[in-house]
């Protein structure tokens, strides 16, 4: 049995644009096939101002493992990019978030998802609608599309042309 998940990738530190695609092989390679994959946003840092932009990117995860497996391999390619856990919302090489996985709601202590921020972060609700604006939230019953229109955030999320 496979699950399509979607992940947010997210980078501010190096060369972020070829962060992210290693993350996407390294995913590809450990947790399954990358099915989809948005262009990639600039978007200003959450929480944190005081820092680089961030490169966001959403993909569509199809994968045989289970969420908190899928988890670790995301903590995986994380390590492999050299990211450190030290300042909350800081500057990493890497960052990656399971946002959905499947219709599933999962509250364990590592993991809660779907992700309780996507309602509230623009950067992951515009690549998300990107590739699945219609799909339904498991918990709000409200689509992608919906929302993204009823998001409060006001932080730029700019689309790099050519991505
Ligand atoms: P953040 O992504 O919030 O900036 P981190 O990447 O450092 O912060 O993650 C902190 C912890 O969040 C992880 O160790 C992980 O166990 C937990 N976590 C809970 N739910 C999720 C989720 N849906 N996706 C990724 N991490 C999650
Ligand atoms: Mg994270």
């Amino acid at each position: 049995m496979t699950t399509l998940a979607y992940l947010l990738l997210g980078s501010n530190l190096g060369d972020r644009a070829a962060r992210l695609a290693r993350a996407r092989t390294d995913l590809a390679g450990a947790a399954g096939h990358v099915v989809a994959a948005s262009a990639l946003y600039e978007t200003a840092a959450w929480g944190v101002e005081d820092q680089p932009d961030f490169l966001n990117q959403v993909v569509a995860l199809e994968t045989s493992l289970d969420a908190p497996a899928l988890l670790a391999a995301c903590q995986a390619a994380e390590l492999r990019q050299g990211r450190e856990r030290r300042v909350r919302w800081g500057a990493r090489t890497l960052d990656v978030d399971v946002l959905l996985f499947g219709s599933e709601i999962i509250t364990i202590p590592t993991l809660t998802v779907p992700h309780p921020a996507l309602p509230f972060r623009r950067f992951a609700l515009v690549p998300l609608a990107e590739l699945a604006p219609q799909l339904v939230h498991p918990q709000l019953s409200r689509t992608v599309a919906e929302l993204l229109a009823e998001c409060p955030d006001e932080l730029k999320v700019n689309k790099m042309e050519g991505s």
